[in-house]
């Protein structure tokens, strides 16, 4: 083999396994697909531990944190879904979502219906903000009512559970009808609460029958409240749910008129890998 041949040859075989070692440049993975890329080499061949080859993950500049005061910013890789300007992202069942927006919120028009966002998602990180009304009304499951459904099916509560009784799987943070917060976490009426959700949907096949549960992690007021726990169906009112025989893979983010005025502002999303990083499968110690 001719040297230029040689060294062609030799080129082409690292660009395929990766002959660089630790003065290489890291590639950053892209987002979306570099996930899938960097699990598919890692299942292939696997990292070593502290790999400088392995991908670095893409460069996010988080945004700002709310205060009761001051609303705060996504960050630059979020899908904005309510930036306190218009309902433009968002429908009802009947068209053009109805709710009134002032003042930077949007406020429930009870009785126009539940709104939901044109797009549809999977895995994901929601963060939301909402507040009950300070003039407080109603009892129970009647005191500032709402929620937020992931894939327009999982229920967080919205209601004004601070000091009100109601049952445990309705208070504020639970998952409507499965599961309680593991703490009541929620700020008087009147004040700012902030919902960070991780989502996992219902894995299907491919005729739609769940092979996996739905799962959902949740932190109320940046206090964990659900911690990763399995849906055993879409959320339903006084019924041990299930699966139904087909489930979609990805749905809205829907906002639920309960028919009580409740707030909502600063609303966005990330969409996150499904498939989660591998662990490295050997030292680079030489042991
Ligand atoms: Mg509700």
């Amino acid at each position: 083999m001719k040297l230029a041949s040689a060294l062609s040859h030799l080129a082409l075989i690292c660009s395929v396994v990766g002959c660089g070692h630790s003065q290489d440049k890291p590639k950053p993975r892209k987002v979306g697909d570099g996930m899938a890329m960097s699990s598919a080499h890692s299942q292939a061949e696997g990292w070593e531990v502290n790999d400088m080859n392995r991908p670095v993950p893409p460069l996010v500049t988080p945004g700002e944190f709310s205060t009761q005061a001051h609303v705060g910013t996504a960050p630059s890789d979020a899908i904005v879904l309510f930036d306190g300007k218009d309902l433009s992202k968002w429908k009802s069942d009947k068209g053009a979502a109805e709710w009134i927006v002032h003042d930077g919120i949007m406020e429930i028009k009870p009785h126009s219906g539940s709104i939901s966002t044109k797009d549809e998602f999977g895995d994901c990180q929601l963060h939301i903000e909402w507040q009950t009304p300070p003039d407080v009304k109603g009892e129970g499951q009647l005191r500032g009512n709402s929620g937020v459904f992931l894939q327009g099916l999982y229920e967080a509560q919205v209601l004004d559970t601070r000091t009100n009784r109601t049952y445990a799987d309705g208070m504020a943070g639970s998952l409507y009808g499965q599961y309680p917060p593991i703490v009541n976490a929620a700020r008087p009426a009147g004040e700012w609460q902030v919902y960070d959700i991780v989502f996992r949907p219902a894995r299907v096949d491919d005729k739609g029958h769940v092979t996996k549960p739905a799962r959902m992690t949740v932190f109320l007021n940046n206090i964990l409240v659900q911690d990763d726990m399995e849906l055993i169906g879409p959320s339903s009112h006084h019924v041990l749910v299930s699966y139904p025989n087909v489930m979609p893979a990805k749905g809205p983010i829907t906002l639920q008129d309960h028919g009580d005025k409740v707030f909502y502002r600063n609303i966005w999303l990330r969409p996150i890998p499904a498939e989660k990083e591998k662990p490295p499968v050997r030292s680079n110690s030489g042991k």
